[in-house]
This record gives C-alpha cells, structure tokens and sequence, in this order.
C-alpha cells in the first residue's frame, strides 16, 4: 500500500490544505515521505457530519455484522505484513520485537472486542416485567439496555502507534459499542496512522457499513483537535498523552452547549513500595527487576514506575547500590520524537538541579542518534518529597527516583501524600503482611491496579484489567482504557416503559432471540 498524505473521510481521501507536515525518524533526524496535507475546521466538519448520519445505521447492523467487521480490520491489520512493521519503526525508533509485539496486541484487542461485540453481555439487558395487581400501586413493565453514545473522538498516542491508536483500544471499543468514530493521527506517526485508517477505511466498505463509521483527520497544531472536541456530532472521546493536552480537552469539551465525557488517560508515577522484609530477603532481586521496568521501552510507557519508597537501612542501602548499578549497564536508546526527548531531558535537569535531590547514576550514552533518552536514578528524602509538589509529576523517559523514609509511619504519609495512580505496587514478605495491610486502603482509593511482587509495565489486555485511576492519571476514575471494559465508557443505558413486544429492541423481548444472559427479576439467566 502506498502512502498519499491524505485524509481520510468517510469513503474519500482527501489532500488538506492548510499547511504540510511530515514524519519524521528519530533514530536519524531525517524526515520522511509523503508530505501529509493538513486538515481544516471544515474538514473535520465534513467527518463528524459522516460519523453523525451513519450512527444509527451503524448501531442498528447486527452484533454479528459488528464482530466480523472488527476482525476483518484485525485481519486487514496483518495483511499490511512488513509495509506497516518498517513504517512504525521508521517514525518511532521503535525496535522491530515492540513493533511486531504491539501489532499482535492491536489486532489481539481487535479481537476480543469482535467477541464482546458479538457476544452482547455488555448490553446489560435488565427486566422487570409488570406487576399489574401490585398492591398498593401496581407496577409498570421496565426495561433496559445500554446503547452506544454516538460519534466518538480518538486521539492517537505517541507511545503506542497501533495498539493505542487509530486501531486501537478506544477505536476498538467505541466500533464495538455501536459508536462511529474520528480518529485524529498523532503528528508523529502519519504515515502508520494513514496505513491502518486505509485497512479500517477498506473494511468498511467491504462489510457494506455506512461510509461515515470511520474518518480520519490530522492537522497542524491543536486546533484541529480542538475543532474536533468543540463538534456538536461528537459525543465522547478517548485520549493518551499528555496531562496538559488531555486536561485543555477536557476544559473544551465542558465548555460546549452540550458538555460530553473526555476519557483521558495522561500521567502516573506508578509508586513502588518496598517492604523491610521482602527488602532484607531480595534487595538486589528487587533492584534488578525494577530498572528493567524504568528502562523498558526507553521508559516511555504510562505504567513506568517512576518512584520507589523505602525504609533507610543496610537493606535500602543494598537495594539503592545494586539499582545504581543496574542503571549504569543499560544504555541510552531512541525516544519516540523530539518533542518527548525535550522534555525528557528537560524533566531529568530539573531533577538534577533540585537541591534536595541526589543524581546517583545514569546509564550509557548510545550512538544511536541525537535522541537518545539516557535512564538515570535519582534519590530524595521522604521529607523532601512530601515538600516538593513538582516531584509529583510524571518524568516520561527511563528515569526513576528513590524515596527514603525513615521509618514506617513516613512510609505511609508518603503513600497518602500521593495524586491518583494508574498503578501502585508492593515488594512484600510473609512478614510484611500487616504493613501491607495498613497500606492497601490507601492504596485502592489512590490507584486502578495494584500489584504485589511485580512490576506495573506490560499491560495485559484482557477482562479484569483496569488501566485507570484518580486525577491525574485520568480524567474520569470509573471507567478503563485497556481491557473488555473500556467498551462501558462509549454507552449509555435507556429503560423502556410498558412497550409493545415489536417496538422493544431485541435484547429485551421476551422470546430472547439474541441469546443473552439477561437480569430478569434481578436474577442473571439465559432465558
Ligand atoms: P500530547 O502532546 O498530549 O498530544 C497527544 C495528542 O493530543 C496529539 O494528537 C496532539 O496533537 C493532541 N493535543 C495535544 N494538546 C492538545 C490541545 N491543547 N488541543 C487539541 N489537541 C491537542 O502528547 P504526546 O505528543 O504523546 O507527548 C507529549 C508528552 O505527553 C510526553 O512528553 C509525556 O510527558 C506525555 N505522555 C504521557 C503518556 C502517558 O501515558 N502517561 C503517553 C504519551 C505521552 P497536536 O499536537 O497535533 O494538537
């Protein structure tokens, strides 16, 4: 497939107008082709206009209709084979074993949404049939579905360019709900992002859905994302970045006539907690693991654990040599673009300027190319820490700090003195058990996954997973981005009152042709 540098909307690609952006490859600083015309307001008019007419054709198409049309994108998706791996990696440094790993995942969730979509349990029918000779009142007949809420928008991700992109966790959960969708190209990954809207594009005409279920648009600056956020036809969106960038969305999407949910999903500093006894029994253990998580994709991923608390002693001193150490063997690798690496070096300097703040090491500069993002490990007191409301914020790159309290009772005050988390873990032994459970209270109300002798990067797709959490690490703690539930936050419940059988959907008519397990009198059955 041969890239244009057009938009994509509805059944049309479309060259914009408004200026000329380009890819470009972090690994050599060189640009890369094609130019990509930048999108309008009225361009972005013209998507959400489509998304809006085929809503309800598309929310109408049978559960079946929806799963096939997500697996043939899954299926479109490894058609693309080596054009899409090669280009990935070009515009994001990305290593070939990443790229391949995140394709598997992206088509992976693309699939198990098929199988939600089709398998219908988050409809949630409910019913209550009519009590007629209820005394004193009698009751009327209720029932309710969830629907889909209607066109959404999608904001790329920089760090995942497929798995939480264009055929991503959120396109794929809003397709699978019965939404249309937006979707907005990261500005560092065009071309990946113009590959996998032409699949989606392709498989939309090819399952003979309405041209408006999928548009893509991509502009200079924020002002088309803003244009999109600001359009009346959309009615939630999904995002990964940045928290100044989700929290302007988030502003924008209150300030409408009609206000509408923005999941945004922007930063964490996914705390590690390591326990006295688990510290005495594995300190270097720990340590090893540990800087592997930092480090791991240049630390560029939201669930980096980005600080570690412990108690000061010869087992802290252990772990602190064999961490130091640890990331003085890792070498610096590629980030994902310039702006991600300016801000790296930017974040790691401010550290390493604060005079509360000890710069214990780093690791080694690679030749890989001007943006290299080298890991680093910083030290501080719990005292500091709980003084310095900047240590709070996220650093995205390979750089972790460690947190010394001197003893139990600072430990939790630096646990309470904590912002909302998408994770927090614990390094526990058995005899670590009571602290563990005065920490977990704490925890819950502060995180959305809490782990216990593991480290938080590598999310698993799957239907207990939560990637979510209190602000700042999203903007609405009820729901997820990753996992079968996500598909909660795209829908809406309605209750029917008193209908005739043929103008109730078919999830809630007595006869049950969708063969779902259904709440009938509050009891779970497949009747
Ligand atoms: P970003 O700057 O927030 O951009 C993400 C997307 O939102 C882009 O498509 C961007 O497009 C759009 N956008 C940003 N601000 C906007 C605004 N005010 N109005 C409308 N659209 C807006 O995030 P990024 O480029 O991925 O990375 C920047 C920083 O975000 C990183 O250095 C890191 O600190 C953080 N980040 C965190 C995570 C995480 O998971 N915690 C993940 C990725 C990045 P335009 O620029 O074209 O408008």
């Amino acid at each position: 497939m041969k890239l244009t540098g057009e938009m994509l909307i509805g059944a049309r690609a479309v060259r914009g107008s408004q200026g000329v952006l380009r890819a470009m490859n972090p690994a050599t600083g060189a640009d890369l082709e094609p130019a990509f015309g930048g999108g309008s307001a009225a361009d972005v008019d013209a998507a959400c206009l489509l998304a809006e007419v085929a809503f309800d054709a598309y929310r109408a198409v049978s559960l079946e209709s929806r799963a096939r049309f997500l697996e043939a994108i899954a299926q479109g998706i490894v058609d693309l084979g080596e054009v899409l791996v090669e280009r990935v990696m070009a515009e994001s440094g990305l290593p070939r074993g990443r790229v391949e790993g995140e394709r598997g995942r992206t088509v992976g969730q693309l699939r198990l949404f098929a199988s939600l979509a089709r398998e219908g349990r988050w409809l949630s029918a409910t019913v209550d049939r009519a009590q007629p000779d209820r005394k004193p009142a009698p009751r009327a007949d209720l029932r309710a579905q969830k629907i889909p809420l209607g066109p959404v928008a999608v904001f790329g991700a920089s760090n995942f360019p497929l798995a939480f992109s264009v055929a991503g966790g959120d396109t794929a959960s809003a397709l699978a709900a019965g939404c249309t969708v937006v979707a907005k190209s990261h500005p560092s990954h065009l071309g990946t992002s113009e590959l996998v809207g032409r699949v989606i594009q392709k498989a939309v005409a090819d399952c003979r859905l309405p041209e408006g279920v999928f548009s893509l648009v991509l502009g200079e600056g924020n002002s088309i994302g803003e244009a999109l956020v600001r359009h009346p036809a959309i009615q939630a969106v999904g995002f990964t970045g940045s928290r100044r960038g989700g929290n302007a969305l988030v502003a924008i999407a209150a300030s409408r006539d009609v206000p509408i949910p923005v999941y945004a999903e922007m930063s964490s500093i996914n705390p590690v907690f390591l326990l006295p006894a688990a510290l005495a029994q594995r300190a270097e253990t720990i340590a090893h693991g540990l800087i592997d998580s930092v480090t791991l994709g240049t630390g560029q991923f939201c669930t980096k654990p980005g600080v570690v608390i412990g108690i000061a002693g010869a087992d802290f001193d252990r772990f602190r040599a064999a961490a130091k150490a640890n990331v003085e063997a890792k070498a610096a690798t590629t980030m994902l673009n310039s702006g991600i690496h300016r801000a790296y070096c930017q974040g790691a300097s401010d550290l390493g300027r604060d005079s509360g703040v000890e710069a214990l090491s780093t690791g080694g500069v690679s030749a890989e190319g001007s943006y290299a993002g080298q890991p680093m490990l910083f030290a501080t007191t719990a005292r500091h820490f709980m003084e310095s409301s900047k240590l709070l914020e996220e650093v995205f790159g390979p750089a972790g700090l460690l947190i010394e309290c001197s003893n139990t009772k600072e430990l939790i005050a630096v646990a309470k003195h904590l912002n909302g988390q998408l994770t927090a873990t614990l390094h526990m032994a058995n005899q670590d058990i009571e602290l563990a459970q005065e920490l977990l209270p704490l925890l819950e109300r502060k995180s959305g996954r809490i782990l216990i002798n593991g480290f938080p990067t590598g999310v698993e797709v799957g239907y207990a997973m939560v990637h979510g959490g209190p602000s700042p690490s999203t903007s609405d703690s009820r729901v997820t981005s990753v996992g079968a539930m996500s598909i909660e936050r795209f829908l809406r419940p309605v209750c029917y009152q008193d209908f005739p059988t043929e103008l109730l959907p078919e999830a809630l008519q007595d006869s049950n042709p969708l063969h779902l397990w259904r709440l009938i009198e509050g009891k779970l059955q497949q009747q």
